[in-house]
Formats: C-alpha cells, structure tokens, sequence
C-alpha cells in the first residue's frame, strides 16, 4: 500500500470512528457495536486501524454491559421502594400506616424528652361511618376514607404525623409542642372539617368524628401507655355524645 493510500484510509477510518463515537454519545445508541465490528474486517490489512476498531467495539460492549447493571439496579430500586411503601404506607389512603404511626411516636417521645416539651397524641374515630357502607356501599365508604385522609392530612402541621390504624380509626402525632391546647385545637379542627359534608359520586353524606387526646408528659411517657390513654378518652367522646373531643382524664370513670 503506497503511502497516500494509507493515509486516505486513515481518513476514512477516523471519519467512520467519529460517526460511530458522535452515534453513541447523541443517541446512546450502543448497536453502534457493528459498524465497529465491520470497520475490524475492512481494515483488516491496517493492524493498528483494525485493533482500534476492535478496542472501541470491546468498549461499547463493556457499556451495554453496564447500561444493563444500572437497568437491574434501577428495578430492584423501584421493587424495595414498592416494598417499602406497601411496609408502612395505608393501601388505601396512603397515609403512614400503624408500623410508622408508632415508629414517629416513639421517636417524637424522645425528642420531646430531650428538649423537655410536651406531645399530644390524637386518636379518631369516625361517627356512624357503617351507615355509609351498609347504605351506599363499600367502595363509598373506601372513597369517603380516602377524603378523610386528606382533609386530615390538609388540617395537621406538617411536622404531625397522620396515620390509619385501620378500619375507620386514626392517629395523629404532635411532636414538640407547648401544651394540651395546641392538642385541642388540632382536634378541634378537625371534628369541624370532618363534619362537612363530603361530595361521594352521586352522594353528598355527612358523618362526624370523635377525639381522644393524651399527652405526654402527663399521661405517659410511652407508646402504649399513650395510645391506651388516647383510646380511652375517645371512649368517653364517644359517649359523650360523639362529634367533639377529650382530653385523658386520670379522673375518668371505668
Ligand atoms: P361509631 O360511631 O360507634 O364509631 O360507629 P361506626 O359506624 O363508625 O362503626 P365502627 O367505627 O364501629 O366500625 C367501622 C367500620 O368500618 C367497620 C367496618 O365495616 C368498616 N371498615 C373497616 N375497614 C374498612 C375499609 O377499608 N373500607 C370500608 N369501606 N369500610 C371499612
Ligand atoms: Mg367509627
């Protein structure tokens, strides 16, 4: 080969190289592995062309390799994440579930016990809620649960965690505040937005809500001592009458 051939077969090679390289790095296209293959065969009489094109194939290869790694490492994400979500997040309204309800208690405690403030835990139970599965249905009631939800969700502080328990019954968290009446406004509220007629379908139905507050430091200093003393005082707003709250009172009748 005369030398003028060589280097118009550089040329050639170099202008084939570029396409190829420019073909990945703008499409990501790694196909681009047999145009390389067959520049190793056309160049085959150019020892130092054709190992090059070899050397770029040998790379796209290792690429798809790892383009397939970050593929299954980006699926096994989403399926931990899934598995996760479906571990501590409510099927249905997608609030925290019970696992995490009492997780952000436990850890609120111990925040609240360093910094020596107070935190209310509000237990809720929705009012005459059957009436709506036994009259509009199942799905209604899943419907009405999820904008239960979300007006709960809408009326707490961010910093409060808002979870189901399960059925029609819920927990808010309220770490780090002052007193007992930061507790009772939230429940306030809360019984006033529950009570507002909820648009289901076809349906405009209007139930209610009643409270049960507990406190930390006054009614207990742990996880189940709190929702015990939450759940007894929803007992007696229950029975009081319904639609409205209670604190937790050492006092109360068995
Ligand atoms: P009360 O005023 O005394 O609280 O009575 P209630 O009618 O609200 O009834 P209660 O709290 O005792 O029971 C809640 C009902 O919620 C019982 C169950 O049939 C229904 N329920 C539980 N889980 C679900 C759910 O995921 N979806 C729907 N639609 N209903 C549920
Ligand atoms: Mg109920």
């Amino acid at each position: 080969m005369k030398s003028s051939d060589g280097v118009d077969e550089q040329k050639v090679f170099l202008t084939e190289l570029l396409a190829v390289v420019e073909r990945i790095t703008t499409s990501g296209d790694l196909q681009a592995v047999t145009p390389l293959l067959d520049m190793t065969t056309e160049h085959a009489q150019s020892p130092l062309l054709s190992s090059l094109a070899e050397a770029f194939a040998r790379m796209v290869v290792q690429l798809e390799a790892r383009e397939f790694q970050l593929e299954c490492t980006i699926e096994d994400l989403v399926r931990v994440k899934q598995e996760l979500e479906q571990a501590n997040y409510d099927a249905l309204t997608g609030l925290a579930n019970r696992v995490i309800a009492r997780d952000r208690l436990h850890q609120g405690l111990l925040q609240a016990q360093r910094s020596e403030q107070q935190l209310g835990v509000l237990y809720l139970d929705l009012d005459k809620f059957k009436w709506v599965n036994d009259n509009l249905g199942h799905a209604a009631g899943d419907e009405l649960l999820r904008q239960v939800a979300s007006r709960m969700r809408n009326t707490a502080r961010q910093a409060d965690t808002v979870a189901r328990l399960g059925g029609d019954e819920f927990l808010c968290v309220m770490p780090a505040i002052a007193d007992v009446s930061a507790a009772q406004d939230l429940a306030g509220r809360l019984v006033e937005c529950l009570s507002q007629p909820f648009q289901l379908e076809a349906d405009r139905v209007s139930i209610g809500a009643s409270v049960g507050i507990a406190m930390f430091p006054d009614h207990g200093d742990t996880v189940d001592a709190l929702i015990a003393c939450a759940d007894h005082a929803l007992y007696d707003a229950k029975h009081g009458g319904r639609n409205g709250y209670r604190v937790y009172s050492v006092t109360r009748q068995a």
